[in-house]
């Protein structure tokens, strides 16, 4: 019986030295970022940025549903504010929702209360609409990033979230530029960038959902598996793995 207590005893202080080591290499000094997925699985994460619209995500929304794709919508927080059942509606059909800044300034021009005022003013909105945040997501603004936002992002338990394959929607392309830019260039384990601006920001993603119609369908065809930033990378199974 001694014996046994003794080899509990030893088993739990290796198994809390294990759980310590992995979180201290996954949230210590040294931040995660994501800049895709693995190159061995035929998996792609498609992302959409500046959101929500609504005129433009739930006609990306009806997409994705129609051929059994999921999402990560990079949000902004005034928008949240403005589309909060945008917000649910993504996350209803199964997609993921980051975070994308508050305001979408460029963070390295921005102040430390600033920025961190950007990153949590939108994370409280997201919490309020139930929005899982326990491994959090954060994409800045223009892919903009420093040291010091690394830091903060490290400290508050978040991913920095970049991505692989620019679909190029953001320079005013038309759809089949689009489609080109991703069709032509995607591999395994991709992070592809769209947007889904509201109008109020000018933009026109009509080439975007134009693009989306034939870009989905052609990647499942392909035997692509259209998932989540989080379920690309793994994230829920092991933050660790993504240390870089
Ligand atoms: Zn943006």
């Amino acid at each position: 019986m001694q014996r046994f207590r003794r080899l509990n005893f030893w088993l739990i202080f290796i198994l809390l030295g294990i759980c310590w080591g992995g979180l201290g290499l996954a949230w210590g000094a040294e931040p995660v970022t994501i800049w895709a997925g693995s190159p061995h699985e035929k998996a792609v994460a498609l992302t959409f940025d500046d959101g929500p619209s609504p005129v433009y995500t739930p006609q990306i929304l009806a997409l994705l549903k129609q051929y059994g794709a999921h999402a990560t919508f990079f949000v902004l927080g005034h928008q949240v504010e403005e589309n909060p059942g945008l917000v649910r509606a993504e996350l209803k059909d199964g997609n993921e929702v980051g975070n994308h800044s508050f305001g979408h300034p460029r963070m390295t021009e921005e102040d430390q209360i600033s920025r961190e005022r950007e990153v949590e003013r939108t994370a409280v909105d997201l919490d309020l609409l139930g929005c899982p945040q326990e491994l959090r997501l954060f994409r800045p603004p223009y892919s903009a990033y420093d040291e010091r936002l690394k830091s903060y992002l490290a400290h508050t338990r978040r991913c920095l979230a970049l991505w692989s394959l620019d679909s190029g929607d953001w320079q005013g392309l038309a759809a089949p530029a689009i489609i080109k830019n991703v069709l032509g260039r995607v591999k395994n384990g991709d992070i592809v960038i769209f947007h889904d601006n509201s109008e109020a920001d000018r933009a026109d993603r009509r080439p975007t959902v134009e693009a989306l119609k034939k870009i989905l369908p052609a990647l499942k065809a392909q035997g692509y598996r259209m998932v989540t930033v989080s379920e690309l990378v793994h994230l829920h199974d092991s933050g660790a793995a993504l240390h870089k």
